[in-house]
């Protein structure tokens, strides 16, 4: 884990990792949900009676999914990781 934190999010954005971790708590202040945009699966917000994509979609059509926030730790370290589904 350690050495996952030190690297820049910005300069490995397309690499991907495998880590073993122990899930030690979950974030509380994140929602389990949010409504998706059905076309970009971007967050939506509510706009009148129907939803406003956060992306540049003019689709409104919304559908949930879960994003769960979640800290592991490997005992060299921890990291908060979002999952999506
Ligand atoms: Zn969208």
């Amino acid at each position: 884990m350690v050495e996952l934190n030190n690297t820049d999010p910005w300069e490995t954005k397309n690499r991907a990792y495998i880590c073993t971790v122990t899930v030690t708590k979950l974030s509380a202040s994140q929602s389990w949900w949010f409504q998706s945009c059905s076309h970009c699966h971007k967050t939506t917000t509510s706009y009148g009676s129907g939803y406003k994509c956060s992306g540049h979609c003019q689709t409104v059509t919304t559908i949930p999914k879960y994003r769960l926030c979640l800290i592991g730790t490997d005992g060299t370290g921890s990291a908060e990781f979002v999952l999506f589904g």
